[in-house]
């Protein structure tokens, strides 16, 4: 990516912030571009408006990871997001050497820096049907590592080997990560599970307005070519998208991000989003386990649209995959078992961490609203020059899509 297309990508997210704000690096591998990535870090630190607050956050698959390049990271508090799948099976698929890097790599950071490690360090690990048989195994090797926070998540892009036995043996891992982390808190009282920290889940059913953040323009994207876009997962530059995916893609493209439109495109985006049932209709969907009206998970649960849409069979925008619906189902469940086997001590402990983090996302949405509504009265009624929003809301914290997260 050229730097003028960063520091475009960056003015413009700044020029909109209010309090605080994110920058993610996302690839592709960010570290293949070190220079760019220090050089927007600098940029952000000497330009960003005073009183406004910065999260930086980077995914990475760590193989070009150094420890200098971490003491950097951790200086400016990134949360470093390695994607690492665990065991060396559930691992192969990106590379058989990949482990053995990786594995070095984790032991390398953690002696090196274990404050460090233990506060930035955060695994991913990607679940797809044929690794989840070695996903208990794979979550005991990272706490056995030391890792403090592993986010797992099922590949939401469509995936064949899903068959109706994966549900069982899903199941199974799901009860070895809840055991395993079970005995990890007991011994040290930390939970590095993500889906296993929070509180149990809702049992009400309430149909939402998005069924995730990119509406919002909750993370603005931007790709190598300038061009900005609502969610990653839709950027027609990056890949070829299945046709339901296709007819989202023009809903979240927000066109080029120096481009006098760019204002006009995302002060239309929820508009536009609102049209189609992909992202709607929450208790209108199913999967093959059954109806999400029916479901007692329905108020928590938050599969991702994308999953929906990348699925180059399915051209029914109601229509969730049984991988995410199980993987989605299963997680929560473990929740609400983890909540009962800690007496709810964990729980307790989240609710406090999250309820200031909550209050300022509260705050920032409704600055978002207030900021859409006053420019949307501003305008002229057709084609002339809008006045620039405010705020654009605020870029993704967490992943997974959602509003972590998005
Ligand atoms: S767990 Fe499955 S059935 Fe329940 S709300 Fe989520 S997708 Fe729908």
């Amino acid at each position: 990516m050229s730097w003028r297309t960063v520091r475009s990508a960056l003015t413009a997210l700044m020029s909109g912030a209010g309090g605080e704000f994110a920058v993610e690096f996302a690839g592709g591998e960010p570290l293949l571009e070190v220079t760019t990535l220090r050089r927007a870090v600098e940029f952000v630190e000497t330009t960003r408006p005073s009183g406004t607050g910065v999260e930086y956050s980077l995914t990475t698959n760590g193989t070009l990871l150094t420890p200098a390049l971490f003491g950097f990271l951790c200086s400016h508090e990134f949360t470093i997001r390695i994607s690492f799948d665990g065991v060396p099976a559930a691992q192969s698929h990106r590379g058989e050497w990949t482990y053995r890097v990786l594995d070095g790599l984790l032991e390398r950071l953690r002696d090196h820096d274990p404050t460090g490690f233990a506060r930035h360090v955060k695994v991913v690990v990607t679940v797809l049907p044929s690794t989840i048989p070695l996903l208990g195994a794979s979550v005991r090797y990272l706490m056995a590592k030391g890792v403090q926070t592993i986010e797992i998540g099922p590949r939401f892009t469509w995936d064949p080997d899903w068959a109706p036995s994966c549900r069982e043996e899903l199941e199974r891992q799901m009860g070895a990560v809840l055991q395993t982390s079970y005995e990890h808190w007991c011994s040290t009282g930390k939970v590095p599970v993500e889906f296993l920290a929070g509180p149990p889940p809702l049992k009400c059913r309430r149909e939402m307005d998005f069924l995730c953040g990119a509406p919002w323009a909750t993370s603005l994207c931007v790709d190598p070519g300038g061009r900005a876009w609502a969610c990653p997962v839709f950027m027609t530059s990056l890949a070829q998208l299945p046709p339901l995916a296709l007819e989202a893609s023009r809903a979240l493209d927000l066109g080029a991000i120096a481009d006098i439109s760019f204002q006009r495109r995302l002060a239309g985006l929820p508009e536009r989003v609102a049209r189609l049932r992909l992202f709607t209709n929450g208790l209108g969907k199913r999967s093959s386990y059954g109806a999400c009206a029916q479901c007692r998970f329905a108020e928590s649960c938050r599969v991702c649209p994308a999953s929906i849409s990348h699925n180059p069979n399915n051209r029914d925008p109601d229509l969730i995959p049984d991988f995410m619906c199980s993987f989605s189902y299963l997680s929560l469940a473990a929740r609400e078992r983890f909540h009962e086997m800690t007496g709810g001590a964990r729980s307790a402990a989240w609710s406090s961490e999250m309820s200031g983090a909550l209050g300022r996302l509260e705050a920032a949405v409704r600055e978002s609203v207030a900021a859409l509504q006053s420019s949307r009265s501003a305008a002229p009624a057709h084609g002339a020059h809008r006045p620039r929003r405010e705020n654009r809301g605020r870029p993704r914290r967490s992943s997974n899509g959602r509003p972590t997260p998005r």
